[in-house]
């Protein structure tokens, strides 16, 4: 619930409905390669672009085979706010499905909010320039957000419920079997410190997941890019870039803390992002204290425990990554 309002009850709020179907029916379209995409903007060829290009590929790649993201057959609706990450993530899936081993069809989707000042030619004149599928949807939800969410507060809650409900509802329309979201790994660290901080809880983003109506895969390809990487690509392909403050709605305060104290540790420590990413992907959770994890109280000496008994040694870190001497000299005990 977010100010009194249900998660996917769109209906329930009246929201003002006039989906647009722009492109929905495209016939069958040519293949494309990455490079020879018909673009808006001429794709850079520098080595060095060509190298973080490859990079991000690779990422998107390692991240879909990892969590059976993309089948043969596959409907993939891309979500495209105009946003640096989801521009990007629609350009790498486009390229990739050129040499993908399975056949599967891409549609972009946009969702117009009706916010003061968006520019509403921009996407479909990107979509139709790559030549892919697309379709726009209008809804004013920038209304109903302003109605419900007193002016100073933050709006993006409510406003991603409402989006949510509505990207659920449009890729039920058009027989999309999996939904990508441009979220990348530092969106997920951040949530990950999120939970801790605010939320007592070990609990990130998921790569991949079912809605709670069991209706809908979300995946998100872009769980093991670098923003850093995305934000280079996207100046490089030089899009058409879209605010998302056009709302007037300023960035969650919790969450740009939380992106401050990282982007310092990035700095100050290098290689410790990285090891706070590689730790989610090995939890150990009989070395936590989550009962629904692990049945601590059915342990015997009979069962076999992961990694055992290491309790009482301090942790051995071949190469402490980022940790500050004060913290190695401790876990060292000298
Ligand atoms: S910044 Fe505005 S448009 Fe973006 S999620 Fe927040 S309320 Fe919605």
């Amino acid at each position: 619930m977010a100010g009194g309002v249900p998660i996917y009850d769109i209906g329930a709020l009246s929201v003002r409905c006039n989906t647009r179907i722009i492109a929905d029916s495209q016939p069958e379209f040519a293949v494309h390669t990455f490079s020879d995409l018909p673009t808006p903007h001429a794709v850079p060829r520098s080595s060095t672009f060509l190298r973080l290009k490859k990079k991000l590929e690779r990422s998107v790649g390692e991240a879909i085979a990892d969590f059976n993201m993309i089948e043969d057959g596959d409907t993939v609706m891309v979500c495209v706010s105009g946003g640096k990450d989801s521009f990007s993530l629609l350009s790498i899936l486009l390229a990739l499905r050129e040499r993908a081993p399975v056949d599967f069809r891409i549609v972009a989707m946009n969702l117009d909010q009706k916010q003061p000042g968006f520019p509403d030619d921009v996407l479909p004149a990107h979509f139709a320039a790559l030549g892919v599928e697309y379709r726009i949807v209008t809804e004013d939800t920038y209304a109903i957000v302003k109605d419900k969410i007193p002016a100073g507060k933050t709006s993006c809650s409510l406003c991603s419920r409402l989006r949510r409900g509505i990207i659920y509802r449009t890729a039920s329309e058009i027989g999309a079997t999996k939904i990508a979201l441009g979220h990348h790994r530092d969106d997920m660290i951040e949530t990950l410190f999120l939970n801790l901080f605010f939320g007592g809880r070990i609990k990130s983003m998921p790569p991949k997941l079912v809605s709670d109506d069991g209706q809908h895969v979300v995946i998100r390809p872009l769980a093991y890019c670098v923003e850093k990487d995305l934000a280079r690509f996207a100046r490089a392909m030089a899009y058409p870039i879209i605010p998302c403050n056009l709302c007037g709605s300023q960035e969650n305060a919790q969450r740009r803390q939380i992106k401050h104290m990282l982007n310092a540790w990035a700095d100050a420590h290098p290689g410790r992002i990285e090891s706070i990413f590689t730790a989610m992907k090995n939890v150990v959770p009989s070395h936590l204290l989550d009962e629904k994890l692990f049945d601590f109280k059915k342990l015997t000496k009979e069962v076999a425990v992961a990694e055992g008994d290491v309790a009482f040694d301090p942790p051995d870190f071949d190469d402490p990554v980022g940790a500050p001497q004060a913290v190695i000299s401790m876990v060292r005990g000298h």
